[in-house]
C-alpha cells in the first residue's frame, strides 16, 4: 500500500492517505501560495515515520500563513499530542476546522466538520459542540463516546 497522495484543487492542497515514510511533504513547502491552504480530511492513518515527517514539515512553515482544513480524527489525535506538527502551541489557531466522527443513540454515523471559530467555552470548559442527529434529531457526540474536551485538547493545552 502506498503513501500519501497530494493534490490541489482549487487554492487547496488535500492530503490524502497512509502518512508513513513515504510522506515527504517538502513539496507542499516549495509551493509559493501567500495562505498555505492544507485540506487533511483524507488521512487515514498516521505512524510514526509520518510523523516524523509531519514534525519537519510543522517547522518547515515557520512563520508562513498556514490554515489546517478539516483535520481528520487520526490528525486531531496526533495534533493532541504533538503540536508541532502544526508548527507548535503557539500556532494552534492555524487550525481552522476538523472532523469528528459522532453518532446519536440510535448509532446513526456521521462525519461532521466543526469549526473551531464556532467552538464556545465557558471557564475552560468546551460547551457542547455538536448538532442534533439530522436522522432522529437525537443528540450526537463522539462516536466511541469520547469527551469533547479531550478531543479538542489542542484548544486548551497551555504546554509548549
Ligand atoms: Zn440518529
Amino acid at each position: 500500500m502506498s503513501g500519501v497522495r497530494v493534490f490541489k484543487r482549487g487554492d487547496t492542497y488535500f492530503i490524502e492517505g497512509m502518512l508513513n515514510e513515504d510522506a515527504n511533504m517538502s513539496a507542499i513547502l516549495a509551493q509559493n501560495d501567500p495562505v498555505l491552504r492544507l485540506n487533511f480530511k483524507g488521512v487515514k492513518m498516521i505512524n510514526s515515520l509520518g510523523l516524523s515527517s509531519m514534525i519537519r514539515f510543522g517547522e518547515g512553515l515557520a512563520d508562513r500563513r498556514v490554515e489546517f482544513l478539516e483535520l481528520s480524527p487520526v490528525i486531531v489525535d496526533a495534533v493532541n499530542i504533538v503540536p508541532l506538527i502544526v508548527g507548535g502551541q503557539k500556532k494552534v489557531s492555524r487550525i481552522k476546522s476538523v472532523i469528528a466522527p459522532l453518532t446519536c443513540k440510535n448509532k446513526h454515523p456521521t462525519l461532521v466538520t466543526i469549526q473551531i471559530k464556532d467552538l464556545k467555552f465557558k471557564n475552560q470548559i468546551l460547551e457542547n459542540p455538536f448538532s442534533k442527529c439530522e436522522r432522529c434529531n437525537e443528540d450526537m457526540q463522539l462516536d466511541g463516546e469520547g469527551d469533547p474536551q479531550d478531543y479538542f485538547f489542542f484548544l486548551t493545552n497551555s504546554d509548549d
